[in-house]
């Protein structure tokens, strides 16, 4: 990387130390811009589940310096592959020549992973136990309030502060995020090369469930598992118990899946009512934005939410390193720019969620139909509309990495 030239006055304050913010100062970092990110946890979280990141996550990664750490744990994917929960294929995305079309590939990695590379990479302090409850803009500034009753001033803010943020709120409204109407049960599995070939990604659809596996490290398989529910529900008895039920959901499944349950660390199953939001108009206003899960929450349906946040974070500090602008006119810019490209992909992560979630067998039968039918054309989006985007920053990765 260039030295940076710190930037003579804009000091940004980042509320949230997720993937979102703590992307967000290293992007700021290499502009040379001063930020202070407050994250609420008293200590940065481990753990988490694993992220499928496709080329245009990685394309970011490269941007901000650090594409080459996650590739080093994070397998290359060669063919994501789509089936009923018999095997029946449903259609294939070739993400394997990726790596040549666009020079990153298309991974799977452990978000504590992902947020342990972004956060070695990142000179700003990181205050933890710092719990935003709001702000107040002032002539020439910003001030941020935590729950404590400190303050601390700054020239902007980015509620990088996730699904329910306090930034949101403030700017927003109380507006609870939508639940979707299926939970998610995640987990990890044990597993050699010869169980499990590296680098394998599939998504089976039964009715009203589906299954999800791919490694994120040498060995270690993740995976989900989602069915329709009520919220707020939980599982009683022990994890082991937990781990029974899944069988019992899956049993008669395609291999590998019976075998990925039977390795799977029991502690390690997590469960969450998924939510999303719908697009909104409005992500800031005066010296306020919003980044990441605050912004533009996203189901995991297309896997693209950790990738956008990546791209938020680049997109935010290109507009508020441009020379001449005020900051106003730099966040409301970064604002345009990612509405249009955030806002197709929610719609139809929701829209992928819904059809995922069918139970009807006829519904089921047209889907798999139309699914197969339009596959060519929604991998050519794929490719087109959520790779394509990215190389904007090649650039920036060949200038910096000279
Ligand atoms: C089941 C599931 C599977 C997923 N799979 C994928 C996938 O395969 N690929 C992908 O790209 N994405 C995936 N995602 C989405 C991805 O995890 C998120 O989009 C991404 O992590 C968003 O990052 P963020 O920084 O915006 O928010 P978060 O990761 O939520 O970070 C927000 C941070 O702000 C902190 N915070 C909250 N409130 C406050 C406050 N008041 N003050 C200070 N700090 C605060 C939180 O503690 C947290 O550290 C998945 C999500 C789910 C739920």
């Amino acid at each position: 990387m260039s030295a940076p030239t710190p930037h003579p006055k804009r000091r940004v304050l980042i509320a949230g130390g997720g993937l979102g913010g703590i992307a967000t100062a290293l992007a700021l970092q290499h502009k040379g811009i001063d930020s202070v990110v407050f994250e609420r946890a008293p200590r940065l979280r481990d753990g988490g589940a694993g992220l499928h990141i496709f080329t245009n996550g990685m394309l970011a990664l490269a941007a901000l310096g650090v594409a080459d750490q996650a590739a080093k744990i994070a397998p290359a994917q060669s063919v994501c592959r789509f089936a009923t929960s018999t095997g029946r294929v449903i259609g294939e995305y070739p993400v394997g020549g990726f790596v040549e079309r666009y020079g990153q590939p298309t991974v799977a990695i452990s978000r504590s992973h992902l947020h342990g590379i972004l956060r070695d990479a990142v000179a700003a302090p990181i205050v933890t136990g710092a719990d935003v409850t709001g702000y107040t803009e002032h002539a020439g500034g910003v001030t941020v309030h935590f729950a404590d009753g400190s303050s601390e001033d700054g020239d902007l803010l980015v509620g990088a502060d996730g699904i329910r943020s306090a930034v949101r709120t403030q700017l927003l409204g109380p507006q609870p995020p939508d639940y979707t109407g299926y939970i998610a049960w995640r987990g990890h599995a044990e597993m050699t090369p010869e169980e499990f070939p590296p680098g394998t990604f599939r998504a089976l659809f039964g009715p009203g469930t589906r299954f999800t596996y791919y490694d994120i490290a040498p060995n270690v398989v993740h995976w989900m598992s989602v069915a329709n529910g009520p919220a707020g529900g939980r599982d009683e008895g022990t994890p082991e118990q937990t781990l029974d039920m899944l069988r019992a959901r899956h049993a008669g499944w395609t291999a590998p899946v019976g075998q990925i349950l039977d390795a799977t660390v029991a502690s390690s199953i997590l469960r969450g009512d998924v939510v999303d939001r719908k697009p909104d108009a409005v992500w800031g206003r005066g010296r306020v934005t919003l980044l990441g899960d605050a912004a533009h929450a996203i189901s995991f349906n297309i896997g693209q939410g950790a990738s956008l946040a990546l791209e938020d974070a680049l997109e935010l500090a290109d507009r508020l390193a441009a020379p001449g602008v005020t900051v106003a006119q730099a966040l409301r810019a970064y604002e345009a720019e990612r509405q249009e490209r955030t806002r197709p992909m929610q719609l139809l992560a929701h829209r992928i969620g819904v059809m995922g979630a069918l139970q009807n067998p006829a519904a089921i039968w047209v889907r798999d139909r139309v699914m197969k039918l339009g596959w060519n054309r929604t991998f050519q989006t794929a490719e087109h509309e959520h790779v394509a985007y990215a190389m904007r920053w090649a650039s920036d990765t060949a200038a910096d990495a000279s």
